[in-house]
């Protein structure tokens, strides 16, 4: 692994103005230690490398309609988690890092704030690499499945720096399109994290990605349009294993069996679908892990016969 380190004590608040390694919005909530998302923090041998799943902060689920059920079942994942004895029922905001000659960090958490309410909460991003040893200047990649805000929070200060210094920015080319040059978008993407890819891309630091495209040794984005027009799903490898992070394609394992549920962010709900099914349909022919961002505990599983067992 390359430059692994502490976290860098210098990328605070005299670099920014602001200081991110104390911001701690979550600090005082019950979820604070919870293993199940904030504290989420795993590592999935894979081959003779680790993937790991980091969390960096919260989402509790309200019983809103249809925000990731069916209209015959319109608050599954809420009532399913609650039946299951979760309360609040809840999910983490998920992200990953794939180390190795080339550090990549697969999503960019919501960032250190309180999306409203104490619904989606995140900022443990930082804390989390750093309990694995890691600093935001040792990635060299961040990898995006898609620019929805929980997936993009740290890629900016709030006043639009870039806060993975050393590192290039891939996405797939659609979603930038999306998000960045029309305002089609329901959830648009925040002004400080647009202004920072802004200034990426001038100095030459975005790539754009179309197809199923290798970014960096072991890691292949692969197309998953759906959730987003770009959504990118990413596939790591190392001898002859293999996990496939499904970023928001598959919100929750549920969806294995619930095949109709579809996340009331979707923007292409039924491409949504054919993506899950058709990664679904490769984990449970060709063997691997699938793991997406929401995963309680960000624990991924394997499909053995149709049927979704974590591992
Ligand atoms: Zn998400």
């Amino acid at each position: 692994m390359s430059g692994m380190s502490e976290v860098d004590p210098e990328v605070s608040s005299e670099t920014f103005g602001f200081d991110y390694s104390d911001a701690d919005p979550i600090a005082g909530s019950p979820l604070y230690d919870d293993t199940l998302t904030t504290l989420a923090v795993e590592e999935l041998p894979v081959g003779g490398r680790t993937l790991l799943a980091l969390s960096d902060g919260f989402f509790t689920i309200d019983r809103v309609p249809e925000f990731l059920g069916s209209p015959a079942d319109p608050h599954g994942l809420h009532d399913d988690l609650v039946a299951q004895g979760m309360t609040p029922p809840r999910v983490p905001v998920g992200a990953f890092v794939w180390p190795g000659e080339l550090n990549v960090l697969v999503d960019a958490g919501f960032g250190p704030r309180d999306g409203g309410g104490g619904i989606m909460v995140g900022g443990e991003l930082r804390r989390n690499m750093a309990r694995k040893g890691l600093g935001f200047d040792d990635i060299d990649i961040v990898a995006l499945s898609h620019l929805h805000p929980d997936h993009t929070g740290w890629l900016a200060d709030f006043e639009g720096n870039p806060l993975f210094v050393n590192a290039r920015v891939v996405m797939g080319a659609q979603d930038w399109h999306h998000f960045m040059e029309t305002d089609e978008a329901q959830l648009p993407i925040d002004g400080y994290v647009k202004r920072a890819l802004m200034t990426l891309a001038d100095q030459g630091r975005v790539d754009l990605l179309e197809g199923d495209v290798v970014v960096a040794p072991g890691i292949t984005r692969l197309d998953g349009a759906g959730h987003t027009p770009g959504h990118s799903l990413y596939l790591v490898e190392d001898g002859g294993e293999r996990a496939i992070l499904f970023g928001d394609a598959m919100y929750c394992p549920q969806q294995l069996t619930e095949v109709d549920w579809i996340a009331g962010s979707d923007v292409d709900p039924r491409a949504a679908q054919r993506v899950r099914e058709r990664y679904l349909r490769e984990l449970d022919e060709g063997g691997g892990v699938g793991l997406g961002c929401h995963f309680p505990g960000l624990k991924g599983g394997r499909v053995l016969s149709g049927a979704w067992q974590s591992v």
